[in-house]
């Protein structure tokens, strides 16, 4: 399975990262390291967070790390989820 992210704001996505149920590899702290960050549910990439306040104010920050790390653990979250369903239907030949 691949994980990637869409900015919310300009559509830019982060690189593809390459992950299944064994994976070890961490994409939310590589995400939280290139300067990614989260309002909510959105993603906003390094560029759209140097602007943000400039567009949207003082009084409404970027919810910061720690959230846009557990919002990427979410996404895989669902996905692996997802992926389980997937095979209880028995539609994928293992
Ligand atoms: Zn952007």
């Amino acid at each position: 399975m691949y994980l990637q992210i869409m900015c919310s704001c300009c559509g830019h996505r982060s690189r593809k990262f390459k992950y299944d149920r064994f994976s070890r590899t961490e994409p939310a702290e590589e995400i939280v390291n290139a300067g990614w960050d989260s309002f909510g549910d959105a993603f906003y990439c390094p560029k759209c967070v140097k602007t943000w306040e400039k567009r949207n104010g003082k009084n409404r920050p970027l919810w910061g790390k720690q959230h846009t790390r557990e919002r990427v653990y979410q996404v895989m979250v669902n996905d692996l989820l997802r992926e389980i369903e997937y095979l209880q239907k028995g539609e994928y030949d293992l």
